[in-house]
């Protein structure tokens, strides 16, 4: 249906927990679906590319894109500024697009406190366990052991705001987690107030019933 509203599908997790991994899947599964690229004050990361993984800026360039207002949310993560673009997303929405975020828990909150009056969907991702957490991100292999180290501190700090989200998956099993999630999006699409040309079809389904019935 065309007219739908766009859904924001907020994605969060401590860091190595399969948040991209799970993102990616969900991009070849629907084409349609949008994913709101970041920008970032952090380093590319081998084989990141500008413009389709982050958005890599200058600090200043940052501080002024949220000073004009052009950042939907923002926040400090890691020692980095993370912000997702509100342009890309204010079109998507107005589209009927779904739009994905791979967000931290209080990118996650300003989204769904925002007084946009936006359609969210929050999934949290747990790990099965801290130690298969830690093994994913050794087994990444991107990041120095001491970035792995902060990560590994941090992670506590966003799995403790795991209550805030509508949606908890643990993800052991990877092609599991994947099915759950599509069954999460499928749903919530199939909400009554996401489909807004559900009158129209009723007042032709009442027509039609009106019509046989004299
Ligand atoms: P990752 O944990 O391996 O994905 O490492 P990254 O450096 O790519 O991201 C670090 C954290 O920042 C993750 O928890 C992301 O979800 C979060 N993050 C990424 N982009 C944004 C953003 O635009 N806003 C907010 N609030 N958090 C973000
Ligand atoms: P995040 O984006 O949350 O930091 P990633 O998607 O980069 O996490 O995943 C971290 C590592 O764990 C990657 O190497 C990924 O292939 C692996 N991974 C993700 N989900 C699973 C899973 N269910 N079982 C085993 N490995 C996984």
């Amino acid at each position: 249906m065309t007219d739908r509203r766009g859904l924001l599908i907020i994605l969060s997790s401590p860091s190595g927990a399969g948040k991209s991994t799970l993102a990616r899947r969900l991009r070849d599964w629907d084409p349609s679906i949008e994913f709101s690229v970041s920008a970032t004050t952090r380093a590319p990361r081998d084989g990141e590319v500008d413009g389709r993984d982050y958005f890599f800026v200058e600090e200043a360039a940052f501080k002024r894109q949220v000073g004009h207002g052009e950042m939907l949310e923002h926040a400090h993560v890691f020692g980095n500024f993370y912000g997702s673009p509100r342009g890309p997303v204010e079109v998507a929405i107005n589209a009927g697009k779904d739009v994905l975020f791979d967000i931290d828990w209080q990118g996650a909150q300003q989204l769904q406190n925002s007084p946009l009056n936006l359609h969210t969907l929050s999934i949290f991702l747990l790990p099965p366990s801290i130690r298969e957490l830690k093994r994913r991100l050794e087994s990444r292999a991107k990041d120095t052991s001491e970035t792995i180290q902060r990560r590994m501190e941090k992670s506590w700090d966003e799995i403790s705001h795991w209550g805030g989200y509508d949606y908890v998956l643990v993800n052991e099993d990877l092609s599991e987690t994947e099915e759950r999630l599509k069954a999460i999006i499928t749903a919530a699409r199939l909400r009554r107030s996401q489909q807004p040309g559900l009158n129209a079809h009723v007042r032709a389904l009442q027509t039609e019933f009106e019509e046989g019935l004299s």
